[in-house]
C-alpha cells in the first residue's frame, strides 16, 4: 500500500491511498487543478482513482470533490449526514450511501468508518487495511475515544491531527467563541494530546506517524513534531504534513 497526504490543514485536506493499481482519495478540499498538480508532483495517476471518501461536510474537506468526481466520472462515498450537509456545494454528483460504522471493500482496499466526536452531522475516521497492514486516518478528531484507541491497535501508519498548540491558541487571535470551539471535545486534537494518543498507539512496527491538519495560526510544525518526539520519546521521526504541497509517498 502506498499513500500520499496531498494537503492538510484548513484551507483544504485530500489523502491519496493506493494499493495494486486502484487508488482511493480521502477527502477533497483542492480545486481540481491543484489536485491535478499535486498528484503529478507526486507521481500519482489519477486514471487510477476508483473513488473519494468523504470524511464530513466541512468546506476544508469538501471544496473539490464535485469538479473531481465530474471530471474523473467517479463516484463520491458519504454517510447520510455528511451527504445532506455537502449536498447543494457539491452539485450533480453520483453518490454512493455508507453507514458509520461499515467496512466498505475496494478490491485489495478494505476501509472502516469509525464514528468521532467533531462538529459535523455524522463525521468519520478511517481505517484502511490491505495485505501490507493497517493505516489510520484521523483528521478533526475532536477528543481521543476509546474506539480510535482500539481500532489502532497494530497500525503501520497514521495520519493524525495535530492541530494546535494550547498555549499559542489561547494567547492568538481567534475570538473567545472559536477557541472554546477548537479546544472543545468537538473541535480539534491540540499536540500535546495528539502526541499522547500516538504514544499510546505506538509499537515497533508502527513505520510512519504523518502530523496532519496543522492549524497555520495557532500551530507550528516544529512545535508539533517536538511534541510529537518527545511523547514518543523519539522512536520514530514523525513528518509534518502541510497546505502547500504534497508529502512523499510513503510506502507499507
Ligand atoms: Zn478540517
Ligand atoms: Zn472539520
Amino acid at each position: 500500500m502506498k499513500f500520499c497526504v496531498l494537503a492538510s490543514g484548513s484551507r483544504g485536506n485530500a489523502v491519496w491511498v493506493e494499493e495494486g493499481g486502484l487508488a482511493v482519495l480521502l477527502d477533497c478540499g483542492l480545486s481540481f487543478n491543484e489536485f491535478k498538480k499535486r498528484a503529478e508532483l507526486a507521481g500519482l495517476d489519477p486514471r487510477k482513482l476508483g473513488c473519494v471518501l468523504v470524511s464530513h461536510e466541512h468546506r476544508d474537506h469538501i471544496s473539490g470533490l464535485g469538479p473531481l468526481a465530474r471530471a474523473l466520472k467517479i463516484p463520491i462515498l458519504a454517510n447520510q449526514g455528511t451527504r445532506e450537509g455537502a449536498g447543494f456545494q457539491v452539485g450533480k454528483v453520483q453518490w454512493q450511501l455508507f453507514r458509520t460504522g461499515d467496512q466498505l471493500d475496494f478490491g485489495p482496499l478494505k476501509i472502516r468508518t469509525l464514528p468521532i466526536s467533531h462538529d459535523a452531522r455524522d463525521p468519520v475516521a478511517f481505517l484502511v487495511e490491505s495485505s501490507a497492514g493497517r493505516l489510520g486516518l484521523a483528521t478533526d478528531l475532536g477528543a481521543p475515544t476509546e474506539l480510535i484507541r482500539q481500532s489502532y491497535r497494530g497500525l503501520r501508519a497514521l495520519v493524525l491531527e495535530f492541530n494546535h498548540d494550547y498555549e499559542k491558541l489561547m494567547s492568538g487571535p481567534y475570538p473567545w467563541p472559536l477557541k472554546q470551539r477548537v479546544r472543545s471535545r468537538t473541535g480539534h486534537l491540540a499536540n500535546d494530546m495528539a502526541a499522547q494518543l500516538a504514544a499510546g498507539l505506538y509499537h515497533r512496527d508502527l513505520a510512519h506517524l504523518i502530523l496532519a491538519h496543522l492549524s497555520e495560526t495557532n500551530n507550528l510544525p516544529e512545535l508539533a513534531l517536538e511534541a510529537a518526539r518527545r511523547a514518543l520519546n523519539d522512536a520514530l521521526e514523525p513528518v509534518a504534513a502541510n497546505q502547500w504541497r504534497p508529502t512523499a509517498v510513503f510506502e507499507m
